[in-house]
């Protein structure tokens, strides 16, 4: 037995324990709290969002590598257990974050499956690292038990978003988009776009699911 920097106990095939390389991964301190874990691991599960990188198929699969990194050291660091639901609650939904096992208990097998897309019929699930990271519904063949919660409190007078509205005030407004990925929320083929987390542009198509988008 050898002992890390830190004075855990380590194997003597590694240089660190598993603590201190999970906050190496995720460039922090030795002495890093809760909150300075919380903020490395969001900022960089922004750049390194597989999403960004989809004119390069090699970045993406780099990225996506980066992603399972991250996500791991996290869980392993993070105070809170991960959110798998309890053992014999069957969700009725599944979102961002679930697991396979979680998408299979609410949507059953899937029609085709590859290790990162479940296929049922022309509705397709995404998977980075194990977990949700994003959706295409197609209702008209299989639709998707798929929901997407505003993550804070958002003002419920709301009507209508704009340039600017934040993802969570898109959601209150338009619901679950059908297709889902880092950038773009989809209703049916309309389409809104976020940069840096705000409202940047979009596409109307009321003939499939009318946006309730409004200029100021
Ligand atoms: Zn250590």
């Amino acid at each position: 037995m050898d002992t890390c920097d830190c004075g855990n106990k380590i194997d003597e095939y590694s240089t660190r324990c598993a603590r201190c390389a999970a906050l190496q991964a995720l460039n922090l301190e030795k002495a890093a709290t809760d909150k300075e874990i919380k903020t490395a691991y969001r900022l960089l599960v922004k750049v390194w969002h597989p999403d960004l990188f989809e004119s390069d198929k090699q970045a993406k699969a780099s990225a996506a590598e980066k992603m399972c990194t991250i996500i791991a050291a996290f869980r392993l660091l993070s105070s809170q257990p991960c959110n798998d639901s309890s053992p014999g609650i069957i969700p009725e939904y599944f979102t961002i974050g679930s697991t396979k096992k979680e998408v299979l208990a609410v949507q059953g097998i899937p029609t085709a499956y590859s290790p990162d897309t479940f296929e049922y019929g022309r509705s397709k699930v995404f998977f980075v690292c194990e977990k949700v990271v994003g959706w295409e519904d197609a209702p008209l063949w299989i639709h998707l038990k798929v929901q997407l919660r505003p993550g804070h409190a958002v003002d419920g007078r709301m009507h209508y978003f704009t340039i600017g509205s934040s993802r969570d005030e898109v959601l209150a407004v338009q619901g679950t988009p059908t297709g889902f990925s880092y950038n773009t929320y989809e209703y049916g083929t309309s389409k809104v776009h976020f940069r840096d987390g705000r409202v940047a542009s979009w596409e109307n198509t009321p003939a499939s699911i009318p946006l309730k988008a409004q200029l100021h």
